[in-house]
Parts: C-alpha cells; structure tokens; sequence
C-alpha cells in the first residue's frame, strides 16, 4: 500500500525530471540512499522547512498549494544563499491517504519542482495524527561564491527588497477573514472588527493578489544566482522586514534605516496612489508582516547601477528601501528626517514621539 502510495504520486510523476537531470541525480527514488553529484569545484547548500496542517495550513486549502508552497519555501532559503537547486527529499505524513489529496499535492508539488528544475530524489511515508509535510533541498554554488552570509553587511551600504513585503500578511488575514477566523488573530473583538472593516475597504484586485501571495508564494531562485556578484548579506523575508533585518543587524554589527517613502512606494506600485488613511497600515505590515519569501539584501553603492539594470530586466521588481549605517537596531526615517527605532514588539504604534537622532 504504502510503495504503491509512493509510486503513484512520487516515482511515476517524477522520474522525468530526474531523468532530465540526471547528471546531478546518481540514484533517486527507489533505493536505501539517493545520491547527488555535486559538481567540481562546488559546495553543497541544505535546508529544510516543515508544514503541519492546523499550524502552518488550514485542513482545506488546496493541497496544490501546500506541495508548492511548502517546496517555495525551502527554495526561497537556496534563493537566498544565491544557490543552484539540485533536489529534494519528502518526508510526508498523512493522517489517512487519500486519492484526491495526494493527487493535488503531487501536482503541486511538480509544478513547483518544475518551474525551478529541481528534481524530487527520495523521503519517507508515515502515517501519523495529521498531515505534515517535510523537505530538505540541497543546493550548490561555486566555492568563490560565498553565501551572502548574514554578517556581511557595511555601513554606507544599499539595502534593497524584491517584490512587497506584507503583501502576504494582508494575504494570510485575507484567509482567515474567509473562514470567520479573525479573532484567532486579534486579541480583543474590537481588534478583529477594526481589521475585518480595514480588510474589507481594500480593492478586490488587491485581495487577489494578496492571497495568490500568500498562498502561492514564488521563491526567488533567479535573483539570488543573479545576485551573486552583488549582495553582500541576503535573507528571504519569512519574520517580516523589522524582524529578519535584526539578523543582519546584530551579526553584521550595523543599524540599519528603514525609509517610509520607497516602502510606501513598493504599495503603490502595485495599488497605484496609497491613501494617507491606508499608508501607516501599510508601512506597519510591511516591518511586521511575514511568509513573504522575498529577497532583502545589502549591497555596496558601487553596484547600484548593475542592481537597477538588474532590476529593469527582473521579475519581481526590486526596491532600494534604505541603507546600512554605524551603529545598532533597526529605524524608520520619514520624508521630514525623523527616525525611528522599529522593534519587532513596537511595529504596530510606532508613531512619532519624539525625535531621536539616527546613528551616524
Ligand atoms: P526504506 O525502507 O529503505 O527507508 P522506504 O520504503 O521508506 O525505503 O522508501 C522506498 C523508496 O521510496 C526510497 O528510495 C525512498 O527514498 C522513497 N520515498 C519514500 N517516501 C517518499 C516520498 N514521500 N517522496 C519521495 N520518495 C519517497
Ligand atoms: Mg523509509
């Protein structure tokens, strides 16, 4: 039953990407150990991410989704360590095996496999309480090509997003609005109501693209290889922009600025005009919001002009959003110079109170 299980939707579907990747995959599934080529002259990158139904997605989302997004999530980590997919294992437990489910899932899970030439090379089947999905993938770069390592960030350097960040926190409230959940999210009624009515305001067009991010997010494996003659310290946003910079912050040794006007500009890229009634809420979902699997990274203002051509030509687009400085903490600079300090407890009324002078 259960060999049966992992022909069917695993070997079966498969066996044609390992087989177009064949150089790198010496044995995929179907023996005690799989076994990779790592290319001359290359180090091997590996991650993983795991996904429990009930925690990390509802029992009714598509599980095309759930394939892809937990596959997206692990490469968003090769994509920012500007490593090359080279494949991926699966340890699936399921609390009962069913057809339908396991089908949307193999299906996802391919196209995402697919679209960034990773080959699926062996995992384990369990049963077990409820669904949980599992997976490492392994990567490769050239031993010159360093990882963008999170310490790496200098003061006078450029700080740059791709895509929008919080644009998938506005997603994941968007999906628990659809299932009357809100108030698992606030901790008050009125707070639910208040985001309910705020949810409720936002163009349709927006709620689209807020869930499709939310739900399908796009690991960003193009930008990190392009980026390797650029970054200096890359991470994917997974904590929200005021959380995940910390890291780079206190392993770098540096502060970081944050500027309202260019991350209010990543909105309305996309919304066109943001509203000054909409802008803070924004800018707070921006340092706040999470599972965006973005790319925020620092990079010397030498390559400016390489990362804006770069830019031109990527999708998605890439944002010069602040700047490296001396000192430590994360701030906000609006457009009259005041600055901020954003601490991942205070994001949400960081209001002015008070001016405080940026390190210099
Ligand atoms: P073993 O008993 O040697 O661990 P298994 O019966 O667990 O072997 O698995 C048989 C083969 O199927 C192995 O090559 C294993 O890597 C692969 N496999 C098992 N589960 C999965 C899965 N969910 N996805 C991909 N390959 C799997
Ligand atoms: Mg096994």
């Amino acid at each position: 039953m259960e060999f049966e299980l992992i022909r069917q939707y695993f070997e079966v579907p498969f066996a044609p990407l390992a087989q177009a990747h064949r150089q790198v995959v010496g044995q995929g599934i179907g023996d005690d150990c799989a076994q990779l080529c790592v290319p001359e002259g290359h180090t091997l990158f590996v991650s993983s991410d795991s996904s429990v139904e009930g925690v990390h997605f509802f029992s009714d989302d598509a599980p095309f989704d759930v394939a892809a997004k937990a596959l997206a999530s692990n490469l968003s980590d090769l994509a920012a360590c500007g490593a090359q997919p080279m494949g991926f294992s699966l340890n699936l437990t399921l609390a009962k095996p069913q057809p339908a489910w396991l089908q949307g899932f193999s299906s996802g899970l391919l196209h995402m496999a697919t679209g960034h030439a990773c080959p699926l090379i062996g995992g384990d089947t369990t049963h077990g309480p409820c669904n949980m999905v599992s997976i490492t993938v392994y990567g490769c770069a050239p031993l010159s090509h360093h990882g963008f390592h999170r310490s790496r960030a200098k003061a006078g350097q450029d700080l740059w997003v791709s895509g929008l960040p919080g644009l998938a926190r506005l997603g994941m409230w968007m999906a628990y609005r659809q299932r009357g959940l809100l108030n698992k999210l606030c901790e008050s009624p009125g707070e639910a109501d208040q985001l309910d009515e705020r949810l409720g305001s936002m163009p349709v067009s927006l709620s689209h693209l807020a869930l499709q991010a939310f739900n399908r997010p796009e690991p960003r494996v193009a930008l990190g290889l392009a980026l390797r003659p650029y970054a200096s310290a890359c991470l994917d946003l997974s904590d929200g922009l005021a959380g995940d910079l910390l890291h780079i912050a206190q392993l770098s040794g540096v502060a970081i600025e944050l500027q309202a006007q260019p991350l209010l500009a990543c909105w309305s890229s996309t919304l066109g005009q943001v509203s000054s009634q909409h802008a803070d809420w924004l800018l707070d979902t921006s340092l706040s919001g999470g599972d965006d699997y973005e790319l925020c990274f620092t990079a010397s203002v030498d390559h400016r002009q390489a990362i804006e051509d770069l830019a031109r030509q990527a999708e998605p687009s890439l944002f010069r959003v602040g700047r490296v400085l001396s000192g430590q903490g994360i701030w906000l600079t609006h457009g009259d110079g005041q600055a901020l300090p954003v601490s991942k407890a205070s994001f949400e009324h960081f209001r002015p109170r008070g001016t405080t002078s940026l390190p210099s």
